[in-house]
């Protein structure tokens, strides 16, 4: 009898699971193909609960795994939006990576407060120059972090209004449920080329993400 009602359990277990996972890769593929968000908690939920064979699966199907970490920062993208665009421009903070910087960086790095950039003038290597300038005018924060514990108690000890955070589509997604994790509406812009030494990002797209405040009709 126990062995029977053993059996029945891992079965609906099992059952449940697959199911769970087709509807989770149905609707990140749709979300993916279409830019329509449908079910956002649910997607979320899914996802974080079934990444890793998700990921398996679409590298099953040739599919880029990326695809999961895309879809979940599209959704917190639209999910954080009216939290994020209500906050005053010189309340966030802008998290950037030291993946950007040029391996000629001259900048010290401290474990306190992240990277010092030199400047455009002084150095102008890459585009932490850039955006350090341009966040000044406009009173936002900039930090580079070496990592997502960094980060974290950046965001932390720093408390902002709001945060937008540039990285990989992987780390973007782990780092902007930290942020939701201490409260902090956040905005994620991948890198336009990932890596480990001199990524590259799109300057004007997370300018305008900084700046972003809500449509008034
Ligand atoms: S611009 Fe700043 S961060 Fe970039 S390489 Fe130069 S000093 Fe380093």
């Amino acid at each position: 009898m126990i062995f029977e009602t053993l059996g029945r359990a891992v079965v609906i277990f099992a059952v449940a699971f697959a199911v769970l996972l087709v509807l989770a890769l149905l609707f990140c593929l749709f979300i993916f193909h279409t830019n329509r968000i449908i079910f956002p908690n649910f997607v979320l939920f899914a996802t974080s609960l079934l990444y890793e064979p998700l990921r398996r699966l679409l590298s099953f199907f040739r599919v880029d795994p990326t695809l999961i970490d895309r879809v979940s920062v599209e959704i917190r993208n639209a999910l954080n939006y009216h939290e994020f665009a209500a906050t005053r421009v010189d309340e966030r903070v802008l998290l950037l990576p030291q993946c950007l910087r040029s391996p000629e960086c001259p900048a010290k790095l401290s474990a306190v407060d992240g990277l010092h950039c030199a400047g455009k003038e002084a150095c102008g290597r890459c585009a932490i120059a850039e955006l350090s300038a341009a966040c000044e005018e406009l009173g936002v924060k900039v930090f580079v972090s070496p990592g997502g514990t960094f980060a974290k108690r950046i965001l932390l000890q720093s408390q902002p209004k709001a945060v937008v955070g540039v990285a990989c589509y992987n780390n973007l997604a782990e780092g902007m449920l930290n942020a939701k994790l201490v409260g902090v509406p956040a905005q994620g812009v991948p890198l336009t080329t990932p890596g480990c030494v001199s990524t590259t990002v799109d300057i004007d797209k997370i300018i305008e993400k900084c700046k972003m405040q809500k449509e008034t009709k």
